[in-house]
Formats: C-alpha cells, structure tokens, sequence
C-alpha cells in the first residue's frame, strides 16, 4: 500500500504485478482531475436512532464515477488518493459539499463526513472546519467527522491537539469502525469522543456467533459507563436489529435502514424533523 511497494512492484517478473502498477498510476492521473471533471458525488446514508425509529442524520459518503471505468468505490480509489495527495483538495471538497447540502436541509439532521488521516497530518483542520462552517452557514452541532484509529495512532499528540480545537467550535466527533484497531481501548481514553461507531464485522457475525455478541454487549456497557452513545454500522436484517433494541444500541445504520443515495433521492419530506418522528423502526426498515 505504501508508495515504495508500487514502484518495487515493476521490478519482478511476474507481467500481472507490472500491469498493476501502471493501472493504479493511471487511476492517480484521472484522480486528480476528478474534482474539475465533476467526478465526484456524495451519497448520504441514514442514521437512526435504535429506540425511537427517528432520523438522527446522514453520512456522507464518497462516489467517483470513472468516465471510461465506472463507479469506482472508496476501499478502491482513498488510498490512491491518500498516496498522491489529491485526498487534501477530495476532502475539502467532501467538507465543504457535505456542509452546503446539509445546510439546505429543511431539518436539523446531523452531517456526518470522514475524514483521512492524511488530512490532519497535512491541513490545519480546525481552520478549515471553521471556514466552511461560516461559509455554508451549517450550525456546527450539525457537523459530525468521523475517524478512524489509524488516524489517531498516525500522530496521537498532533491529531489530539486538532480534535480539542475542532470540538471547541461545536463540532462533534465520532470513533469509526470501532473494534477493528489496535488500541481501541486507549482511543477512548485519549479523547472525549462523542459517538462510538461499531465496525460492521460484529453486526455480520451477530446472528450465529456468541462470541460477535458478546463483544457487541460490551462495547455499549463500555459506552453507557463513559456516556457516549454507541452506533452500530452494517445493520442488514430485522434479526439485528432486533437484537440492538434489547442490547439497547443508541443508534443504526445499514442497507436495512437505508442504502447510500444520490442527494436527490433522498426523500425531504421522509427526512423533514417530525416527518420521521413518530414513525417506528421496524416500519424504517420495511420501507426501503
Ligand atoms: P465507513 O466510513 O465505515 O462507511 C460505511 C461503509 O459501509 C460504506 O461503504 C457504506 O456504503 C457501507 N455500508 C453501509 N451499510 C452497510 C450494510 O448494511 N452492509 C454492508 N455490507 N455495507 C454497508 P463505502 O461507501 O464503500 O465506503 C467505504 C469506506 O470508504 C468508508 O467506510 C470510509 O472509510 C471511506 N470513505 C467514504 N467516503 C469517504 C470520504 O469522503 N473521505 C474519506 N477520507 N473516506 C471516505
Ligand atoms: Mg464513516
Ligand atoms: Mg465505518
Ligand atoms: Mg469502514
């Protein structure tokens, strides 16, 4: 994945591995033209509160449609983009659409946007938090940036230091893909977050492994002793959730609930405040 394995690769012998190398610095070139092309969409996926069945908000998530390749998903194209750089002008670009959007709802939904931890080792993101928030208008409790662990064990000092100015402007800060790291328990400690979200291996697992819900039970004790509310992410059947409602899992997200969808395929009126409020989580899911 580092930059120094792809020119390595070229030199063996296998012709696959050169193809390979060619293709994914072809890929770097047409990324970064992608923004000025008007490649680059964001689809928003629901979040829902577990107990009521209600909106709580939207995860941008990114989509670059290749002219001659087609969709081309994110696992595919960030790291490309986190190696070349172009991820610096992609996430600016992310922010400030995802805030301009969002801004426009006619509802108080929180915006969530991931963030690369390339960004933080390169871009002061607090300034530019800042600067889109005055600039799109979007109240900053509306704004929720989502990181990794990767991203804080990148520069902890540095990435700590970003995150206290972030959240000192209302902006809120959630732990992603959570479990799937090395220091979870650490991460925690280190900073206020103010949501954890359940990497989505626990939720595939649940149904047939003790073991998936087990961890799941205590990842949301863990939660309810720190007071942060715990997300879980990749949510498919009714059987799942069901189980998040007894287990008592503040919020969900997944195809059950709502897939990724283009910005105007998101129903506003579905999305508007109390449009969503009294309707109940299992008829959320049904709806699709
Ligand atoms: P993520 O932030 O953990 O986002 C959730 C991923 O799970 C999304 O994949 C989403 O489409 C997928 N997903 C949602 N519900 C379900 C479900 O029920 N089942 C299954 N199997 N999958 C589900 P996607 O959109 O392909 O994005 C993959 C990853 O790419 C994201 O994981 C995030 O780490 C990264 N990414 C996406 N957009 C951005 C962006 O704007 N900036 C950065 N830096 N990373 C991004
Ligand atoms: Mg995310
Ligand atoms: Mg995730
Ligand atoms: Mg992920």
């Amino acid at each position: 994945r580092a930059k120094a394995d792809v020119s390595r690769a070229v030199c063996f012998y296998e012709p696959g591995m050169d193809e390979a190398a060619r293709d994914r610095r072809a890929l770097a070139n047409d990324l970064r033209q992608a923004i000025e092309r008007g490649e680059l969409a964001l689809h928003y996926q629901v979040q829902t509160s577990v107990p009521t069945g209600e909106i709580r908000g939207y995860e941008a998530l990114l989509r670059w449609k290749h002219p001659e390749r087609g969709m081309i998903p994110p696992a595919e194209f960030i790291p490309v983009a986190e190696e070349n750089g172009s991820i610096l002008a992609i996430g600016e670009w992310v922010l400030r659409t995802a805030c301009r959007q969002a801004a426009a709802w006619d509802n108080t939904h929180k915006i969530a946007v991931n963030l690369s931890p390339v960004q933080f080792a390169h871009v002061d993101l607090a300034r530019l938090v800042h600067e889109v928030l005055l600039e799109t208008g979007l109240a900053p409790k509306r704004l929720e940036l989502e990181l990794t662990e990767s991203t804080i064990i990148a520069d902890k000092a540095r990435t700590l230091h970003a995150l206290r100015r972030i959240k000192a402007l209302g902006v809120t800060v959630a732990i992603d893909d959570f479990g799937t790291g090395y220091s979870s328990l650490d991460t925690l400690r280190s900073f206020p977050f103010d949501k954890i979200k359940l990497d989505r291996s626990f939720m595939a697992d649940v149904e047939r492994s003790p073991q998936a819900k087990a961890i799941i039970r205590a990842v949301l004790t863990l939660g309810r002793s720190l007071e942060i509310p715990v997300l879980a992410e990749g949510v498919e059947t009714q059987m799942q959730l069901s189980i998040l409602q007894v287990e008592g899992c503040n919020e969900a997200q997944g195809y059950l609930l709502g897939r990724p969808r283009p910005i105007d395929e998101i129903d506003l009126a579905e999305a508007a405040d109390d449009g969503a409020a009294a309707e109940p989580v299992f008829a959320a899911g049904q709806r699709r």
